[in-house]
């Protein structure tokens, strides 16, 4: 008798961009305490599922050739991760993942840790567990401070490294213009800019969230303008000077304010409005202070099946 295999599963998973980026003292393990709102975005990456007979990785799209395509890609970690949270290690070697990028890589924006989630979901979906969000995220803090929140997207309050989670009330939409570098900075060299400019003297810090979490459920997109803030900016422009052109090129074509995305080098602008988010792309990617640029709307709901069996 043919064994049947199961048709695959394609999940749509958002980016993410950091509204306030708060980051504390040194743990003991290493990490940084960290208290952050996360937005996740319409740049989505796409991730189909399948059944296979070895394991394999695909990737296309934006930035695919700094992709790895073996075990190390984040999408096939979550693989192995599910498999053995579920007692299938057995069968972890016999999935195959295909990466549609839109996300940059190295970017600042989440988007191997949007991967990962996609895959948590696609692979329970392909596998038909019957397991919920919750679970999932579990696993998916194993992975990484940020694939919990790719899983529920919107507006979330972040704590810990990032993966402990509660919703934020975020009425209406916010448009966002994104200028992407010429090349991704490394996460993990960006803290360590930080920590040696603490060292040397004292940066500015971001102050509460508060007043953002108030900015968000006005929907007021000129008060959370006024609000967005990220302790790894100073970092991410002191090892890229040029970060600080590109932000002040967007408030110029008449983006309300700018920030750099989480460790960058990704900059992310809050418009008024998805005309002036047009404008302020197009004049951007005319000004020769980035790679290209994209128009987003947040907030987004998390990874979602958006093709396959399982489609809604
Ligand atoms: P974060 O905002 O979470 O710090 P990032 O968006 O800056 O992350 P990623 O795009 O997640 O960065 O990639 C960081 C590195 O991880 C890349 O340089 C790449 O080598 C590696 N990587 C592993 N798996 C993936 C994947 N599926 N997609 C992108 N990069 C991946």
């Amino acid at each position: 008798m043919l064994a049947v295999v199961p048709p695959p599963v394609t999940v749509r998973v958002p980016s993410k961009v950091n509204l306030h980026l708060s980051v504390g003292d040194v743990r003991d393990d290493g990490f940084h305490e960290l208290t952050t709102i996360f937005q996740a975005l319409s740049l989505t990456d796409e991730v189909t599922v399948a059944a296979s007979e070895e394991p394999v990785v695909e990737v296309y799209g934006e930035g695919a050739k700094s992709v790895p395509t073996d075990g190390d890609n984040l999408a096939m970690r979550a693989v192995r991760a599910l498999a053995a949270h579920v007692g299938r290690e057995d069968e972890a070697d016999k999935v195959r993942v295909v990466l549609r990028k839109g996300i940059p890589v190295a970017g600042g924006m989440a988007g191997g840790s949007a991967d990962a989630a996609a895959t948590l979901v696609g692979l329970s979906a392909l596998w038909k567990l019957e397991i919920g969000r919750e679970e999932l995220s579990h696993v998916a803090a194993t992975l990484g401070s940020d694939v919990p929140f790719a899983l529920y997207g919107g507006t979330a309050l972040g704590t810990g490294r990032g993966e402990e989670l509660v919703p934020v009330l975020s009425r209406h939409q916010f448009h966002w213009v994104l200028a992407f570098d010429q090349r991704g900075l490394s996460t993990p060299k960006v803290y360590g800019e930080l920590d040696r400019l603490r060292a040397d003297g004292d940066p500015p810090r971001v102050g509460s969230h508060a007043p953002v979490v108030e900015a968000l459920s006005s929907g007021d997109p000129r008060q959370l303008a006024l609000l967005l803030g990220n302790d790894l900016q100073a970092a991410a422009v002191s090892l890229r000077p040029g970060l600080r052109r590109t932000l002040r090129a967007g408030v110029n074509a008449g983006a309300l304010a700018g920030t750099v995305s989480g460790s960058g080098p990704t900059c992310a602008f809050v418009c008024e409005s998805a005309e002036s988010a047009l404008e302020v792309a197009a004049e951007l990617a005319g000004a020769g202070v980035c790679r290209t640029t994209r128009v987003a709307h947040g907030p987004v709901p998390g990874a979602r099946v958006v093709g396959g069996e399982d489609a809604p």
